[in-house]
């Protein structure tokens, strides 16, 4: 257990760090001989870019963020690195994007324009990264595009795409989208090309190109079987037993009284809820665990909290002050996210701002 949790009563996350730079060697050896960068947008999925950046500064080839704003953090924290800002940026952010070296993927014509504005303005032609829309339709120049004088002009140090089915290896989309990606690439040879993320990286040889890009598999997310396979979990998340309630038959329990006991037993509070990112649709479908025991949802789940019927414990088992297990060896994200309707992606992005936080190396 993490030192210093004494008489802590917030759900508490441990960090595997060790585990998170072992997941990174292992993409990058699926991806040799292409180069491995690192996704850090959305404060690393949740788990801290600061720390997650500063763990790998030695082995990513470069960094990945979605916002500017998010640039400039991690350019605070690693003051050489390679960064990509992967929603490009607009006139008024070129000067921030510029002064902190970051480097803009840009998506539409007009972000082409206003960077190449910029540039000649400050009479230097910054670093710049093209996006293709190869079928995704989310971001990125169309093949009609490409045409543009414009484009010639920029310093062009990454074209990349993205695919939308690559946790389906057998989606016709996936050898469709690689085919446009290398016809639009051919515009710009010797240009390094970039296409897949996690899941990619396991479609094969053909998919990676000179740059692959994943943020989940570091993560320990599993987006597909294969990387099941490879990655190890990173994180583990416990809550604190706030109250123990015996029950008899016909007890309800929490909001709207739609949790009845059928027998006497046991419910047992736990201090995590939605404002925690244990979504309320987990009610009737989540667990948490207490060693390799499941410990059912009863009724809905409240903000702060949440009740599980621990009768099948044996009496003392848990009590005030003892923990469950959220997330852990009986239950990954990808599970969690499973019984939430939602993704392992979703489970890491919520994760809440109360808990307490350990960063181990292990
Ligand atoms: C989020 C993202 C990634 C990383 O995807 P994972 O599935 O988490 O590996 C890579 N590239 C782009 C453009 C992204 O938006």
């Amino acid at each position: 257990m993490p030192g210093g949790q004494e008489g802590q009563r917030c759900a508490r996350l441990t960090i595997d760090l060790g585990a998170i730079k072992r997941n990174h060697r292992r993409l990058s050896a699926a991806a040799a001989p292409a180069a491995c960068g690192v996704v850090l947008k959305a404060n690393a999925y949740g788990l801290g870019l600061r720390e997650v950046a500063r763990s790998l500064q030695d082995q990513a080839a470069c960094f990945f963020v979605a916002h500017p704003r998010e640039g400039q953090a991690l350019r605070a924290v690693l003051p050489q690195a390679d960064i990509f800002v992967l929603h490009g940026c607009t006139r008024a952010e070129a000067p921030v994007m510029a002064r902190h070296g970051l480097v803009p993927v840009l998506n539409t014509l007009q972000q082409v324009r206003e960077w190449q504005a910029f540039c000649q303005t400050a009479g230097e032609r910054f670093k710049a990264a093209i996006q293709y829309d190869t079928g995704m339709t989310r971001f990125g120049l169309q093949p009609a595009q490409l045409q543009e004088n414009v484009l010639k002009e920029l310093n062009l140090v990454l074209q990349m795409s993205h695919l939308a089915c690559a946790d389906v290896p057998a989606h016709p989309g996936n050898r469709r989208q690689r085919e446009l990606f290398v016809a639009m690439a051919q515009n710009f040879p010797g240009v390094r090309r970039s296409l897949s993320a996690t899941s990619g990286i396991f479609l094969g040889k053909d998919y990676l190109f000179e740059l692959v890009r994943p943020g989940a598999g570091l993560y320990g997310l599993a987006p597909n079987a294969e990387t099941t396979q490879v990655l190890e979990p990173v994180l583990s998340l416990e809550a604190p037993v706030l109250q123990v309630l015996d029950t008899v038959a016909g007890t309800q329990a929490g909001y709207g009284l739609e949790w009845e006991a059928q027998k006497p037993g046991r419910l047992a509070t736990a201090g995590i809820g939605y404002a925690d990112g244990f979504f309320r649709s987990l009610a009737g479908q989540g667990r948490l665990w207490h060693g390799t025991t499941p410990l059912p949802i009863a009724g809905r789940v409240s903000m702060d909290s949440v009740m599980v019927d621990i009768t099948s414990l044996p009496a003392g088992a848990l009590h005030e002050g003892s923990w469950v297990s959220v997330l852990g060896s009986q239950q990954d994200p990808d599970a969690l996210g499973a019984a939430a309707g939602t993704s392992g992606y979703e489970v890491l992005t919520s994760l809440g701002t109360r808990f307490t936080r350990h960063y181990i190396q292990s």
